[in-house]
């Protein structure tokens, strides 16, 4: 009854304590379209390589990811390369730490042996809950959606002197949006603002940030723009109002991350205004709004218990930080993995490339935490950049992690809601969308370069420098 698709498979691996089951579905999923049969993607992988490679020459550059990375914050694929080496090389330490931590762990209930690749989701979700014992039932009581909404707008508020009102008197397209005018301390109108929070028959899945109307300039005039935040949250019943779980109030603060880029944007064009800016750039207003979920001095703003109106306590912020934390380093390195393959296939010369099974074992050697299976690769299916529009570009995943964390340690240096922070941040990325190249915004908010230690730090894998 269970498939490859990944509400079923992740579970499935998650949960289910019959080992040998767990490796048929691992090496299912592992030996997609690479078993020399009818389906094999093989032949094709090296085609697309081969092809991208010839149009970037036709085009003057050296290979794929010289083309693709011209256009993003990072440039270079030399850029790319060091950044993802330097990391792995942080990272991997920690991780190989964390991986001896499991196997012993799972030595504890009777494993014997090495862990394999189908071992390890099954043997993290037992040692998470035996650390933490967090679940969502406990926290959601929290987070009433009124209450977090409440929240995201205090702490826009309180950064960027933005206020909400909810108006009656324009159009929506659908009766359960809420409409809201945006205004500055001077009461100038800076955005409208949509929320559609709940799912309902034909809508799609997911959250997301989009405008119906930019920002822009002419003839003296500023347009500004209409923005939407998009949804799926349980919706509330008679009884019971709307709770969501800790990584939806996640959600609701990237996508209004997304949502104030948009919002505080102030450039001539349309075309360059809020969000139009390099794809390795633009989650960094998102993400960067995730880490005041994480923080006392906002959660205190809004995490109150629907009932009692009790704050959360601050054991539980403790717990949360802590399972966010739970194996980073092995997450880091497994997103590494995905982003040096990335990088190996579109900068290597085709004409040397002969086996994507042996191109695929040398790339990713240094990235290997569990042992290299015989006839598995990722290679012949990873959609996200032989599909998608993700190639050269997988890196940028963790790009926009270290940027956003980078970002982050200058707030809580300065205090989360520190007034000079938070204007240099809204006046150098949030209000300049593509008008100049994002490094040199990011220099004049930061005053440098991002720097990948604040990642490590924030995952409590590097000490803090005093
Ligand atoms: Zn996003």
């Amino acid at each position: 009854m269970f498939t490859l698709a990944y509400p079923s498979y992740i579970p499935f691996m998650t949960y289910s304590e019959n080992r040998d089951l767990r490796k048929t579905m691992y090496m299912a999923n592992a030996t997609k379209s690479c078993k020399n049969d009818a389906l094999d993607n093989q032949k094709n992988v090296l085609r697309i390589v081969e092809l991208r490679y010839q149009r970037a020459n036709l085009l003057g550059y050296k290979n794929h990811a010289h083309f693709v990375l011209e256009e993003q914050m990072a440039k270079t694929p030399e850029k790319v390369k060091t950044f993802l080496n330097d990391l792995l090389h942080k990272a991997k330490p920690f991780a190989v730490k964390e991986m001896n931590e499991l196997t012993k762990f799972a030595q504890s209930l009777g494993f014997e042996g090495e862990l394999q690749a189908w071992d390890t989701a099954f043997y993290r979700e037992k040692l998470k809950q035996k650390l933490f014992d967090l679940d969502d039932e406990k926290l959601k009581p929290y987070f009433k959606l009124e209450n977090v909404v409440n929240g995201v707008f205090q702490v826009a508020g309180k950064l960027y002197g933005l206020k909400f009102k909810e108006i009656t008197n324009i159009d929506k397209y659908h009766p359960e949006v809420t409409t809201y005018e945006v205004t500055d301390q001077n009461n100038q109108l800076v955005s409208l603002f949509y929320a559609d929070f709940h799912p309902r028959e034909g809508k799609r899945n997911g959250a997301w940030m989009t405008s119906f109307n930019d920002q822009y300039i002419k003839d003296g005039k500023n347009n500004r723009p209409h923005i939407v935040n998009v949804c799926n949250f349980t919706k509330p019943t008679e009884t019971k109002p709307s709770l969501l779980t800790f990584s939806e109030v996640t959600t609701l603060f990237h996508e209004f991350g997304h949502a104030l880029h948009g919002m505080l944007a102030n450039t001539v064009y349309p075309s360059l205004s809020g969000t139009s800016v390099y794809r390795d750039f633009v989650e960094l207003p998102s993400q960067v709004l995730e880490n005041w979920c994480y923080e006392e001095e906002a959660l205190k703003l809004f995490a109150k218990h629907y009932q009692t109106n009790e704050v959360i306590p601050i054991e539980l912020i403790e717990k949360i930080k802590a399972s966010a934390n739970f194996m980073e380093a092995t997450n880091i390195v497994r997103q590494l993995n995905f982003g040096i393959l990335d990088m190996a296939w579109h900068t290597t010369n085709p004409t040397e490339i002969t086996s994507v099974f042996e191109f695929e074992n040398t790339a990713t050697k240094e990235t290997q935490l569990t042992p290299v299976v015989e006839n598995t690769c990722v290679s012949t299916a990873f959609s996200h950049i032989f599909q998608g529009g993700y190639s050269s570009g997988y890196y940028s995943y963790k790009w926009a992690e270290v940027l956003d964390a980078d970002a982050f340690y200058y707030f809580k240096e300065q205090g989360i809601f520190n007034q000079e922070v938070a204007d240099k941040f809204k006046n150098n990325v949030l209000s300049k969308g593509g008008s100049e190249h994002p490094m040199d915004l990011y220099i004049k908010f930061r005053g440098k370069e991002p720097d990948s230690n604040a990642l490590l730090k924030r995952a409590g894998l590097l000490e803090e420098r005093g």
